[in-house]
């Protein structure tokens, strides 16, 4: 079973599931304004490597991650750009998608849209006002922050020390610096919804208990996103269903944030880098490794050298495959076996993928040499392990590529000369393939070609 860190408790505690067989994930989206960078690929990975890795072990997941189209930056950029916030939206967000398809993110089972939502959030601000926790001033709703039991848990902050850090800001009227919003009166201009405290909109951490709260229900099983959300986002979520008397998630899953050159990586300070851009300049299995090699709750530092680095370990891995791709039948093999059950235990283990990434490599070291030992279906059973576990995380090997009938012409020609032990004609058999931009490596199957 999956140990997990628990923000909440500050504990590695088992990832106990509220139906039996099926996990209920819920991981914040993004606000859809603009492209994806690299802290959100890292945020996207983790999660996409949890839940390959737990339907690797025979899992459900019932994963759920909201799109924001609804929001202060979307409303400014469309009216930067004159036209409606739901076309900014929708754009937004079908490059996203696009992106994330790239990146071979599988896509969330459900991925509700703030707007469609917002009847359901009138509702519970409705009841949060009859439960005396929240109250309506001239500019919104606010939530009584300082009733909440436990207000901070996540961010594990007291009240007293909150309220001495909190701002208010002009306009806001509200009894309390650490109050916050759950509905804006619209200023003139804006996008609205009616609703009994006036035209507006609902705030942000309102949208996500409520379509947790309806897609996964009461106690659902696991709440993620990167650490940046912890607060105020996730301890005002909590709060919320909290207040309203309702079980929220039972765990709290958070990974750490991207750096480049030791700076935190943010939208704000414009230091980031997109992953379109990233993905120009490398395979997305690359990034999708430097990842994997971090472990999930660290800082990950993303410059050219990190992902050089997992671009050369991922060709070791494809040269394997490669060399020992089609020469014998699988065979069941212990050591395959064993190789297996490391790499689970590791992985069970608060998600240790690096640990459970060293596993593989250290399989791919000793597969090279039963191969360079002639065992070479010891060598395969082990690849075939390599392949299946790398699988899980959702990073594909590519092994011998298709290649054209010339080319495939010229491989079968130099594997005749070969057989004839014609050295000549086979040397000038690879010059030509080299010429077409092809790598050329013998295998004891005969020639391999790649670009
Ligand atoms: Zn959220």
């Amino acid at each position: 079973m999956l140990q997990l860190f628990d923000t909440a408790t500050q504990k590695i505690t088992p990832l106990t599931m509220r139906d039996p067989g099926i996990v209920g994930l819920y991981v914040c989206g993004p606000t859809v304004y603009g492209p994806a960078h690299v802290g959100h690929g890292r945020a996207l990975l983790t999660y996409d490597i949890l839940r390959r890795f737990l339907e690797y072990t025979g899992l459900a997941v019932r994963h759920v991650s909201n799109i924001t189209d609804i929001d202060d930056k979307i409303i400014n950029l469309a009216r930067a750009e004159n036209r409606p916030f739901l076309a900014v939206a929708q754009e937004w967000e079908a490059r996203w998608w696009a992106t994330m398809d790239k990146m071979g993110v599988l896509r969330p089972t459900a991925t509700p849209h703030a707007t469609a939502y917002v009847t359901e959030m009138i509702d519970l601000i409705a009841s949060l006002i009859d439960r005396d926790f929240a109250y309506a001033t001239d500019d919104g709703v606010y939530l009584r922050a300082g009733r909440v039991p436990h207000y901070g848990l996540l961010s594990h902050q007291s009240i007293e020390d909150r309220r001495a850090g909190a701002r208010v800001e002009l306009g806001e009227h509200k009894e309390d610096p650490i109050d916050f919003v759950l509905w804006k009166i619209a200023k003139p201009g804006e996008p609205t919804w009616p609703s009994p405290w006036g035209e507006g909109r609902p705030g942000w951490h309102t949208e996500c208990v409520v379509m947790s709260l309806a897609l996964l229900g009461e106690g659902f099983d696991l709440h993620g996103g990167g650490q940046d959300l912890i607060f105020p986002h996730h301890d005002n979520e909590r709060a919320q269903a909290t207040a309203n008397g309702q079980h929220f998630a039972r765990h709290w899953m958070h990974n750490g944030l991207v750096t480049v050159a030791g700076e935190k990586m943010s939208k704000s300070l414009n230091n980031f880098t997109t992953l379109d851009e990233l993905l120009e300049h490398c395979d997305p299995r690359s990034y999708r490794l430097l990842v994997a090699r971090a472990h999930y709750r660290s800082p990950l530092e993303v410059n050219a050298t990190t992902i050089e680095s997992a671009a050369s370990s991922l060709a070791r891995i494809d040269a394997l495959v490669r060399r020992l791709g089609e020469i014998v039948p699988l065979a069941p093999s212990e050591e395959a076996d064993g190789l297996r059950q490391r790499f689970v235990t590791a992985m069970e283990n608060d998600l240790d993928s690096p640990s459970a990434v060293a596993e593989i490599f250290e399989a791919v070291r000793r597969a090279n040499s039963l191969s360079d030992l002639g065992d070479l279906a010891a060598a395969r059973a082990l690849t075939d392990m390599v392949q299946e576990l790398l699988g899980a995380l959702g990073i594909e090997v590519h092994g011998s590529e298709v290649v054209d009938s010339d080319v495939a012409d010229l491989v079968a020609r130099r594997d005749l000369a070969r057989l004839d032990r014609d050295f000549a004609a086979s040397d000038l058999l690879r010059a030509e393939l080299e010429a077409l931009g092809w790598v050329v490596e013998d295998t004891p199957a005969g020639t391999r070609v790649h670009r």
